[in-house]
């Protein structure tokens, strides 16, 4: 697998451990968008597009988020502890959706990334600095919608 580019948005004064948001292109023929680059406990790590698992509620069968307490639709009051646990025993909150599916493909696409994001930082500080160009995406709603999830891990 050639990574033929890796774009970096790095994001700034962030209040949680989000540090930038990537996109990669595969091969000159596959983007995958939406990777988030998060400062955790024990460095920076890639985490891959991912969306809510959600349920349905017992009363209305609304959708809604396995951490969600009450309906969306309807208002009932929803059982906690809802869905599976990983391994780990953690609540599985979110479904990776596109993912390298084993650990070497993940140790190289994370180091490309992980690369790519220090570059990235070292050109930020040189003058006459451009953001690369993102116009594709809708960071703010990714920000607005920020979860908890990346916080426990
Ligand atoms: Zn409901």
């Amino acid at each position: 697998m050639e990574i033929s580019e890796i774009r970096i948005k790095l994001l700034e004064n962030q209040r949680d451990k989000l540090r930038a948001f990537a996109s990669l292109t595969v091969d000159r023929c596959v983007v995958v968008r939406d990777i988030k680059i998060i400062e955790g406990p024990s460095g920076l790590f890639v985490a891959m597009p991912s969306r809510k698992l959600m349920d349905r509620c017992f009363d209305c069968g609304g959708k809604n988020h396995l951490r969600a307490r009450y309906c969306n639709d309807c208002g009932a009051r929803l059982e906690s502890g809802r869905g599976e646990s990983d391994l780990r025993g953690r609540p599985k909150l979110y479904a990776d959706i596109a993912h390298p599916i084993h650990q070497a493909a993940r140790d190289f696409v994370q180091g490309a990334i992980l690369s790519a994001y220090r570059s990235e930082i070292v050109r930020s500080q040189e003058v006459g600095y451009v953001a690369q160009s993102f116009e594709d995406l809708d960071y703010q709603a990714y920000e607005e919608e920020w979860p908890e999830k990346e916080l426990e891990e």
